[in-house]
């Protein structure tokens, strides 16, 4: 235990207050796993949380405090500090009817989702009423009482037993799994906002591809990406190719090797194919084919970012992984054939599709990487040392203009873009010597 967490935990009992910390600090205390943020709950109310801590903030409608610590090493962290609160009616499946403050810790602990989130502990001892430290010694998600009542309550929970599992390499216990697919549907009375944010967090956890294949099982990803649970059963087994599994199944496997960690990233491999049940077609000699797969999937994509609710810039740049992810590595491109490519994609791009492209060999059985996509890679960042625009060239409009004393006018872009030119097709450096050079023969 941090020192700095018992002093604060010190002041608040001082003041004659009971305080624990609970949920998400102890689990991971018990795992061994960084804490990220710790909460706390306490007898005090809010308002006599604020008058203990001058720099704290109330802000939400739970009675949370904010107060701002400095940790051992001097960093600022927020502990959030909640009065104990107890069961109430849920009558939407989402929020509960009233918040009802509760006078004991007890009360508080069997209103939390999971066993593993309903432990609390005091400064000295866990205090531990559902056996959550034995199903976190056995990695287990067990549903805090009812399974059926919990996921009636809180539709959210649904897909947190798959985060928690994904996150944490754990196992979701029998009764609680099978819970999650009786009530799969309710997770429509859910916001988009927090199903992305639990989606988000399932693909970019360390068991991210098994948790997708849980969404499958339990019926859940049917009601949040219908098109790549409709993608399962595709099939594209052909002969002269490499494909073995449906289209789904290799979605999930390329997001399973895909290294980055970027949750954008992520969810551009597990969408990379989603155009291909709609394009699926057989030619004359039996071969399988996706034509325009990647466009029809672009369209898909963006779709699906819309729904999913991401900001714009995530949006565009899921629709660019999913069009261009069919890029070619081939040796026979020229320079500015890829500078092109980097244009079209942009740059912040390009190590994301390289690392789909992992994802997608990987998942297909083929090699991590071949000659030409390391050859490739290389030359994207030789490429990368000439100029891209105009404006990258080492001579200005006014440099031409002075040189051949002409005034301001179209004829100096046209320079320009001929000097720019001559750059690209590697005839001249782009140098201010030889630009300057340059520019007199072309007058
Ligand atoms: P992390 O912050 O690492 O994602 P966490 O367990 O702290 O994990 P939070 O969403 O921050 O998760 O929630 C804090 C605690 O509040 C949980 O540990 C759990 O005890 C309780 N909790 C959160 N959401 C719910 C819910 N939907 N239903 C019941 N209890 C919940
Ligand atoms: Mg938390």
């Amino acid at each position: 235990m941090p020192k700095y967490i018992d002093a604060f935990m010190q002041i608040i009992r001082s003041a004659g207050f009971q305080i624990y910390i609970v949920g998400g600090p102890v689990r991971d205390m018990l795992l061994n796993r960084p804490i990220t943020n710790w909460d706390f709950a306490t007898n005090a109310k809010p308002q006599e949380v604020l008058k203990l801590f001058p720099d704290a903030k109330y802000e939400n409608d739970y009675g949370t405090v904010l107060v701002p610590l400095t940790t051992d090493i001097g960093e600022t962290t927020i502990a959030e500090i909640t009065p104990f609160r107890k069961e109430s009616t849920y009558s939407d499946s989402r929020h509960p009817d009233t918040v009802q403050w509760a006078d004991s810790i007890e009360e508080d602990v069997v209103r939390r989702d999971f066993t593993i989130n309903a432990l609390a502990h005091d400064g000295k001892n866990i205090i531990d009423l559902v056996h959550g430290q034995e199903d976190i010694k056995n990695g287990i998600i067990r549903a805090v009482g009812d399974p059926d009542k919990r996921f009636t309550e809180d539709a959210l929970r649904l897909l947190r037993a798959i985060r928690f599992a994904s996150q944490l390499s754990f196992t979701i216990e029998p009764h609680t799994l099978s819970a999650v697919s009786r009530h799969a549907e309710k997770i429509t009375h859910i916001s988009w906002e927090r199903i992305r944010d639990e989606l988000l967090k399932i693909i970019t956890s360390p068991h991210g591809a098994d948790g997708v294949m849980m969404m499958r099982s339990t019926t859940l990803l049917k009601y949040i990406l219908p098109e790549l649970d409709d993608a399962f059963g595709i099939d594209q087994k052909s002969p002269e190719r490499h494909h073995q599994d449906d289209v789904g199944t290799h979605s999930v496997q390329t997001l399973r090797h895909t290294p980055s960690p970027d949750p954008i990233v992520r969810l551009g491999a597990l969408l990379h194919d989603i155009g291909k049940p709609d394009t699926r077609a057989v030619d004359e000699r039996g071969i399988t084919t996706f034509y325009n797969h990647e466009i029809i999937g672009a369209t898909l994509a963006n779709q699906i970012a819309h729904r999913l609710r991401l900001s714009k810039k995530d949006r565009l740049r899921l629709v660019m992984l999913v069009r261009h992810h069919m890029f070619s590595v081939s040796e026979l491109q020229t320079d500015k054939a890829l500078r092109r490519f980097i244009r079209k994609v942009g740059l912040e791009n390009v190590d994301g599709l390289l690392d789909i492209r992992t994802g997608d060999r990987v998942g297909s059985g083929v090699p991590e990487t071949s000659w030409r996509t390391e050859l490739f890679k290389k030359r994207l960042v030789d490429v990368q040392h000439m100029p891209f625009t105009i404006h990258d060239l080492k001579i200005s409009g006014h440099d031409v203009m002075e040189a051949l004393s002409l005034r301001p006018g179209p004829e100096v872009g046209n320079i320009l873009k001929k000097l720019f030119e001559m750059v690209e097709n590697e005839e001249i450096a782009n140098e201010k010597e030889a630009l300057m050079k340059a520019l007199k023969v072309l007058r």
